[in-house]
């Protein structure tokens, strides 16, 4: 299938989206500044992210951190903080641990280029070409989620798009419509047509400024593409957690800084084995994660979460300690805290959803005393 198309046409095509960019796009904060560590923040957070649930993490972040080496300097649990509930924390680690490079080593100023924006930490061919082409006008074409369904739309291609890599055939296809004379406002184009005109679902073909390129709408075919390999179905983790109260504070544990949900806090617990029952596996996991013997109570809740490789189920109980001294085996750190000070740490969202419950369940169960003293 041929999928070149000739200069008057590339001309034409690309003045076109341009024309309907610049009277339909949507205002989005980030599209007013021209700071690029500000389109920065905004690519890394929009990566596996909707724009509607960026928004308000996009104005608290910044607000917060509102250049380079505020970001800097920040300790990594504030940086997590004020990220919690976006999820996918690898994203923000890579973004503060890239801060921290640029201003030790690069006395703090960001790059222009796309090869160098690529050497630093969590920044890829999406993130690397995004920068230097809506910052500093680099030609560099950007292909994410909705461009590849633009592309494939428009050339009938059949490379399955949740396993074709940026730089492969779509790469190709995004680099001979760039305009190499508004690259960073033709990549946005491009993105901004395939979230609000060339939709997964019925796209909008009669509003679209390229249909007249479009071979998926000369032929009717719209809805057979993009291609996608089946998803295989993710496997579910029984998870038993224990909320550890002890003298009205409660046990926390923060998990090592590397790999999921790194650096964050949570509750001690663990996989279910096959031979035993939630409130056993709960005692068990408490004893051999932080070395403490306890009373499992009532069951709290039960949380269902979907992480992008595996669901999980967590039940959560309410636990009495009894005796023994914290040992840590698997997280780097633990607190003893007030339920009210909860609020001051970041959390998983999985445990986020049981949070308001932790206080009164432990009233319900087990009373509103102290609890004991034990010998720690
Ligand atoms: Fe997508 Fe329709 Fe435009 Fe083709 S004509 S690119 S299918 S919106």
């Amino acid at each position: 299938m041929k999928r070149e198309l000739t200069p008057d046409q590339l001309r034409d095509f690309r003045k076109r989206l341009l024309d309907w960019y610049r009277r339909h796009r949507r205002i989005l904060p980030w599209r007013r500044t021209r700071d690029p560590y500000a389109i920065w923040v905004s690519e890394v957070m929009l990566q596996q992210t909707q724009v509607k649930t960026v928004i308000p993490y996009y104005r608290r972040f910044l607000g917060r951190f509102p250049d380079l080496a505020a970001l800097a300097h920040a300790p990594l649990q504030e940086v997590l903080k004020v990220w919690e509930g976006l999820g996918y924390y690898t994203r923000v680690r890579n973004l503060h641990r890239a801060a921290q490079r640029l201003v030790r080593e690069n006395g703090g100023a960001l790059p222009a280029a796309y090869e160098q924006w690529k050497q630093l930490p969590g920044v890829g061919e999406y993130i690397a070409a995004a920068i230097s082409s809506i910052a500093f006008q680099q030609p560099c074409a950007v292909v994410d989620g909705n461009v590849k369904r633009v592309l494939s739309r428009l050339f009938l291609c059949d490379e399955p798009v949740n396993r074709s890599p940026s730089s492969g055939v779509f790469g190709s296809l995004a680099d001979q419509l760039l305009d190499r004379d508004k690259p960073g406002d033709h990549n946005q184009a491009m993105m901004e047509l395939g979230a609000t005109v060339c939709r997964p679902r019925r796209p909008l073909c009669p509003r679209c400024p390229v249909r007249g390129y479009c071979r998926a709408f000369r032929e009717g075919v719209q809805g057979r593409y993009p291609v996608r390999l089946a998803r295989t179905a993710l496997p579910e983790v029984s998870v038993a957690v224990g909320v550890v109260h002890r003298e009205g504070r409660v046990l926390i544990t923060q998990r090592r800084e590397k790999g999921l949900l790194g650096g964050l806090w949570e509750f001690p617990g663990g996989k279910i084995q096959p031979n035993e029952s939630p409130a056993q596996a709960c005692r068990r996991e408490i004893h051999e994660e932080v070395g403490l013997v306890v009373e499992v109570g009532t069951r709290i809740a039960r949380i269902k979460h979907a992480y992008s490789h595996f669901k999980v189920m967590l039940q959560v109980f309410s636990c009495r300690y009894l005796r023994g001294k914290v040992r840590l085996k698997g997280p780097v750190n633990f607190q003893w805290v007030w339920p009210e000070e909860l609020e001051n740490y970041p959390f998983p969202a999985a445990n986020r959803k049981f949070l308001p419950l932790i206080q009164q369940s432990w009233e319900r169960f087990f009373g509103p005393d102290d609890g004991p003293g034990g010998d720690e």
